[in-house]
Parts: C-alpha cells; sequence; structure tokens
C-alpha cells in the first residue's frame, strides 16, 4: 500500500513551494523544481539540492496537493491508520495548506476539508451497502510546551476561575498507555459525526478556540502543534451468528506543526519564551528522529515518548501506517537559509 505511486516507503515527504507574497513581489526567487521531484536552491555561491516524492511550485492548486495525499486518505477508510504532517518555518503555508484561507470559498480549501468530503462519501457508499456499519468521530488537540489542550471544550474551566479572580489557565489533558499498548487521553472530547457538514463545524469551531486561545494567552499559534484527529470504526460482515461482529478502526490525523524556523536567543528572552523555545526545537528534532527511524527501517529503538507528539501518534506511525509530510517553503530570496534547513529536514525523513 503506498500513497503515491511507486514508493513503498510508509514515509513519503512531499515540497511544497508558496507563491511569493506582495511584499515580497520585488525579491528574486532562488528556487528551481524538476519534474521528477528534484529542487534546488541556489544563492551566491552556495548551492542545495535534493529530491522528494513530489515537488509542487507556486502554481499548484490545492486539489494537487490534496491528490498527491488521496491515496493516504482514501486507505483510512480500508482500516489503515494516517497522518499528514505540514512542516515549515512561519508564514510558508502550513495552515494554507492542510485547513485552507478561506475554507467556504470554492477552491481555497485544503486538504482537510477535501480529505473529509473524500472519506464521507466512502463512508456513506458503505451505509448504503451495509446501514449502521460506521462510525466516524472527531478530536481537536493542541499541544503547546509540552501541554495538551482540547481544542473542542477549552473554555469551560478557564470561565470558571476566571469569575474566581484567577489567572485563567485550563488545566492539561494526560496521556496514558493501555496494556495492549494503545495510547489513550482521558477527558479529551471525541465527537461522533454524521456528515462532512458537522465535521467541518467541530474543525472549525477547534481553530477558531485556537485562536481566541492563542489571544488569551499571549502567544502565537506558530509556536504550537495542532492535531486534528478522525477516528473510523466498522463493523465487518460475515461473522459467524452469534460471535461479536469484527471492527475495524483506524485514523486519520492532520498536523500542523509548530513553526520550523530557528527560535534563535535574541538576548531579551524571557524564562517562559526560552521554554517555549527549547520545547519546539526538541519536539521537532524527536519527531525528525522517529520519522528517520521508521524510514531507516529499524523500528525496534524509535523513542516515540521522547515528547507529547510523537507519544499520541505513536500508533500511526510506522508499522502498516502511512506517512506523509509536506515541507511548506517560500521562494523569497531572503528566506533562503531556512529553506534550506527546511528542505534537509524533510530529507532526512525520507
Ligand atoms: P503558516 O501556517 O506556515 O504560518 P500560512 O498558511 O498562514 O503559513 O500562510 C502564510 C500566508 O501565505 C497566508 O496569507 C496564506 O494565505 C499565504 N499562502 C500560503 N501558501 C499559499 C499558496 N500556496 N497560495 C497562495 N497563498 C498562500
Ligand atoms: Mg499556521
Amino acid at each position: 500500500m503506498s500513497g503515491l505511486p511507486g514508493r513503498s516507503s510508509p514515509v513519503q515527504v512531499v515540497v511544497r513551494v508558496r507563491p511569493l507574497l506582495v511584499h515580497e513581489q520585488k525579491q528574486q526567487a532562488s528556487l528551481a523544481l524538476g519534474d521528477d521531484g528534484l529542487i534546488r536552491v541556489a544563492h551566491g555561491d552556495v548551492s542545495f539540492q535534493s529530491k522528494y516524492d513530489a515537488t509542487l511550485g507556486p502554481s499548484r492548486s490545492q486539489q494537487d496537493v490534496f491528490d498527491v495525499t488521496r491515496g493516504c486518505v482514501d486507505s483510512v477508510a480500508e482500516g489503515y491508520n494516517s497522518s499528514i504532517f505540514a512542516y515549515g518555518p512561519t508564514g510558508t503555508g502550513k495552515t494554507h495548506t492542510m485547513l485552507g484561507s478561506r475554507v467556504e470559498a470554492d477552491g481555497k480549501g485544503g486538504i482537510i476539508p477535501r480529505a473529509l468530503e473524500s472519506l464521507f462519501s466512502r463512508l456513506d457508499q458503505m451505509e448504503l451497502d451495509a446501514p449502521g456499519s460506521t462510525t466516524a468521530a472527531i478530536s481537536f488537540i493542541e499541544i503547546y510546551n509540552e501541554k495538551i489542550h482540547d481544542l473542542l471544550q477549552p473554555f469551560k474551566l478557564e470561565a470558571k476561575q476566571a469569575f474566581k479572580g484567577m489567572v485563567p489557565r485550563k488545566a492539561d489533558l494526560q496521556l496514558r498507555s493501555a496494556k495492549n499498548g494503545a495510547v489513550l487521553i482521558p477527558g479529551l472530547q471525541i465527537i461522533k459525526v454524521q456528515d462532512v457538514k458537522s465535521a467541518m463545524e467541530l474543525v472549525m469551531r477547534g481553530s477558531q478556540h485556537r485562536a481566541v486561545r492563542h489571544t488569551e494567552m499571549n502567544h502565537q499559534s506558530s509556536r504550537s502543534h495542532s492535531i486534528l484527529q478522525i477516528s473510523l470504526e466498522r463493523k465487518l460482515p460475515g461473522q459467524v451468528v452469534g460471535t461479536a461482529p469484527g471492527l475495524l478502526k483506524s485514523k486519520l490525523n492532520f498536523i500542523d506543526l509548530a513553526g520550523s524556523e530557528r527560535w534563535s536567543d535574541h538576548g531579551d528572552m524571557t524564562h517562559a519564551r526560552i521554554s517555549e523555545m527549547t520545547s519546539i526545537n526538541q519536539s521537532l528534532s524527536n519527531l525528525v528522529t522517529v520519522v528517520a527511524r521508521l524510514t531507516e527501517g529499524k523500528p525496534t529503538h524509535i523513542p516515540y515518548r521522547d515528547s507529547k507528539l510523537t507519544h499520541i501518534l505513536q500508533d500511526s506511525l510506522g508499522g502498516n501506517c502511512l506517512t506523509i509530510f509536506i515541507a511548506t517553503v517560500s521562494p523569497a530570496v531572503e528566506a533562503y537559509e531556512e529553506t534550506v534547513s527546511t528542505l534537509k529536514f524533510a530529507d532526512r525523513a525520507r
């Protein structure tokens, strides 16, 4: 099973280059893309080049990007777990790629609304063949400073504390490992959804909560990871009468990662800012290590538990799971260093 034609690796790496933004128009682009996944960055006498499973240039549409992930999305209805990551510096198009800029406008929606459309049309078909056989549910969390927050129920506790005159703070959720190896988050809202419309309503609600939370807590969304998880259960037909029906469970994760720019020390950093920065660097570098080990085919020493992000995704990375990494970069010449470091990361993941 493969997300992209012609590759059997469980991890596929795609690079998306966004167009130059208005304020960048006068800048000379420093990137060249080949048809075969080749990308070259040249600046002065320094150049870097590498090959990826696919490269998508500035003129490629949201539909083109979704098409690259379609195999991964479809496989979830067949019972496979999949994860789709957006990795790259702040401002390079991670959220645009995952969610889309103006989701309600035709053609603007990113991978998430398209994947939900595709998934629910498959589920609808399965329901026609065997009514009552499928269940879909959504959870949406954010990891900030190694703390897990539920984006689908974020304000109940905060309102109560604010009322008592306390600093509004939401208790973070804890991770537990079940005996069978499954990772559980007690107290997390996992909300059943019947159709694409109600699923998208939750996605939008969670995204709005994320934005409000960041304003209240005075930090930027670019400093947290978000994980939207769609879990499916499908009753399998053909069971012996009198026995419990077989249940096929699978998950699809969309991960919008914290900005990968080097969170360097500007000298005037507060303690909170340093711990934020350290936490991002550690979790992204642990993610690289996990993914690199998976691609090397060394499934024994994978440090899933070294960060919340990889621990939560433990059962959705490796094994029979499909992973697509979308590295997003800017073509602007001033972004040259960040672009090269993003491409090098993407290279390590392959
Ligand atoms: P990130 O989530 O990586 O910080 P955003 O997705 O917010 O970046 O994108 C930054 C800006 O660039 C937004 O205004 C977004 O609309 C625009 N943008 C990003 N990618 C594209 C693209 N492929 N086409 C057009 N505009 C894009
Ligand atoms: Mg973003």
